[in-house]
């Protein structure tokens, strides 16, 4: 094996072998399979990467399909929001099926079930037929209704799709084995009636709706689909999923696929994605949002798609992340901390550096006349290629109130008055001289006098001094909110624990800001820019506060920066 086939994942084997073998002569198609029922997640994507990532790799074609089968959930504002994180995230989809695009053909497929006494109408409750279902080692027990004769399942099931039964009180069931060791042999329901709720593409057109084991092969199949890849909880279906394939394929070969007799998709199944201090639920992710515990879906705190996005996530490092957990037959649980890591890693090497002052106070440099000046500094240091910016400089400055002690020992190297020389980031060096306080003793103002010789990047810039601090000049100056996110969760599986998940939040997951931020940022667009036809947020380091995406809710008047993440990285590899 050479290193290239090495580094192959157990997915992208099997294709190999497939396509060595001439499998479904050598096509290969893919598909997510979206319930349109709630936002991607980033355990969506970890799905996304596999599917589309088979295709582009192979050169065949993943398609989007929407598995709309339960119109009590379902909505086209997911739909939506589905096909555009998807865009986002950078990935092409050939076509865009719907599951409901198969409600006829999968309605004539169960009718030619019945009239075969492959499946029967139960009208029992969902509770008896749970219990009846057995256990892994103990047989189920047969349902009063399983010897139905045909004509009867044939008249009730026509009935059930005309609207004439009420929801819950029958359901069309699979005739296969009540004593099969897979569970999911043991009758499997194929149809159950919805009355409730219309459709969000076919309105009040169907009455009875396939289930899951029903649609998804069958949805596959009739659009040719090679290889069916999902989480491991389907592993169990796949018997199944095989089953009712075979039912009309090869020998039973009756024309529903162009691709002829021989043609199968085949599911094979890798590990889900957990990531600790989250939740990945799309019915908790509903809880929190409906309960207004996070502002929405796009909420930076969220696990989603848009809260990433939101958050200052960026497509390439959240491809970056999947690829570097690779895909296993092993569930586990990922460290939060490695998602920050790989987002620090791309913002350090893209995200232009601003100064910005959390805790203001003013600064005058008493000896500095006339009305100020522009200076030059890198967007981010030593790397002349990644541009410049300008920075507004003059007699009255913010800076950080931690920068300044009235009294200071010797280990403080910041401004002190006592003759300490102190460089103010990519400009002059200054010494204090003294402050003035209210009458509570808090200092206002901290006088300096500057060396005009001592300017970054001319021969007096090279001085070292032991401390350089930020600074944004008073003028100039824009205020900004800051939101500062952190984990949503403040224990790591919340999932695991008693209890309600509620009471787990981290109370500190936001903290909100006012701050005073260089006026470069004026000019910059505030809005998403345009970058290869994906819009793409405006990232910034905020110089020793930690990388900064400009929130959507920023208007010309006020600036809103949200905090993807601190410059420190606590991840250990
Ligand atoms: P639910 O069934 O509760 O609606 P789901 O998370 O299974 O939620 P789907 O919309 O059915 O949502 O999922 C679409 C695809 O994404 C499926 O193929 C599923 O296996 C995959 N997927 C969902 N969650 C994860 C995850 N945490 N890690 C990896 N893949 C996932
Ligand atoms: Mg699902």
């Amino acid at each position: 094996m050479d290193n290239e086939e090495k580094s192959l994942n157990f997915i992208e084997q099997i294709v190999e072998k497939d396509l060595a073998e001439g499998v479904n002569d050598g096509r290969i198609q893919t598909r997510f399979p979206p319930e349109p029922n709630g936002y991607l997640h980033i355990g969506h994507v970890k799905a996304i990467c596999m599917d589309f990532g088979i295709a582009e790799k192979y050169h065949g074609v993943c398609n989007l399909r929407f598995d709309d089968t339960n119109p009590a959930k379902e909505d086209t504002e997911y739909v939506e929001t589905i096909e555009r994180d998807i865009a986002w995230l950078g990935f092409k989809w050939g076509k865009i099926f719907y599951a409901s695009d198969y409600f006829q053909q999968l309605y004539d497929l169960a009718i030619r079930f019945i009239k075969a006494g492959k499946a029967y109408v139960d009208e029992q409750t969902a509770e008896q037929i749970a219990e009846q279902k057995g256990t892994p080692t103990e047989p189920g027990v047969a349902s009063p209704f399983r010897d139905r004769p045909i004509e009867e399942n044939l008249q009730l099931f026509e009935a059930m799709q005309r609207g004439e039964i009420e929801e819950g009180k029958m359901v069309l069931r699979a005739k296969i084995d009540m004593a099969n060791p897979n569970m999911h042999f043991r009758d499997p329901i194929m149809y159950r009636i919805i009355t409730s709720h219309p459709h969000h593409r076919t309105g009040r057109k169907w009455n009875v709706y396939p289930m899951y084991d029903f649609a998804h092969g069958q949805s596959d199949y009739f659009e040719g689909v090679t290889h069916s890849i999902c989480t491991l909880e389907f592993e169990v279906h796949r018997p199944l999923y095989d089953y009712f394939i075979d039912q009309f394929s090869g020998p039973n070969f009756c024309g529903l696929s162009p691709y002829g007799p021989d043609y199968r998709p085949k599911q094979r199944e890798f590990n889900r994605l957990n990531i600790t201090y989250t939740v990945m639920s799309k019915r908790k992710m509903l809880q929190l949002v409906q309960e207004g515990l996070v502002a929405g879906w796009d909420d930076p705190r969220m696990p989603t798609v848009c809260g990433l996005r939101r958050r200052g996530y960026t497509p390439q490092a959240i491809r970056s992340f999947m690829d570097k957990i690779g895909y296993t037959k092993v569930e586990g649980m990922i460290d939060q901390g490695l998602l920050e890591h790989v987002i620090r890693e791309d913002l350090k090497e893209t995200a232009p550096r601003v100064c910005a002052i959390f805790d203001p106070v003013k600064l005058i440099i008493t000896n500095y006349e006339g009305e100020g000046e522009t200076l030059i500094a890198e967007n981010i240091d030593g790397h002349e290629e990644l541009g410049t910016r300008e920075m507004k400089f003059g007699r009255e400055l913010w800076i950080e109130r931690g920068d300044f002690l009235e009294e200071a020992d010797n280990k403080f190297y910041r401004l002190s008055p006592g003759g300490r020389e102190v460089r103010l980031k990519s400009s002059y060096i200054i010494q204090a001289t003294g402050c003035e306080k209210d009458t509570n003793g808090n200092i206002t103002t901290v006088y300096a006098t500057y060396d005009p010789n001592s300017k970054s990047g001319t021969e007096g810039g090279n001085r070292k001094t032991k401390a350089t601090i930020n600074w944004v000049e008073c003028n100039s100056a824009l205020d900004a909110e800051v939101r500062l996110y952190d984990r949503l969760f403040a224990v790591e599986n919340p999932a695991a624990e008693e209890g309600d998940f509620r009471d787990l939040l981290n109370p500190e997951s936001l903290i909100v800001k006012n701050i005073k931020i260089e006026g470069s940022l004026r000019s910059e667009l505030h809005a998403p820019i345009l970058k290869d036809g994906i819009e793409q947020e405006n990232h910034y380091q905020l110089l020793k506060q930690g990388y900064f995406v400009v929130d959507p809710d920023t208007t010309a008047d006020k600036l809103i920066l949200n905090r993807t993440c601190s410059l420190k990285d606590n991840y250990l590899k």
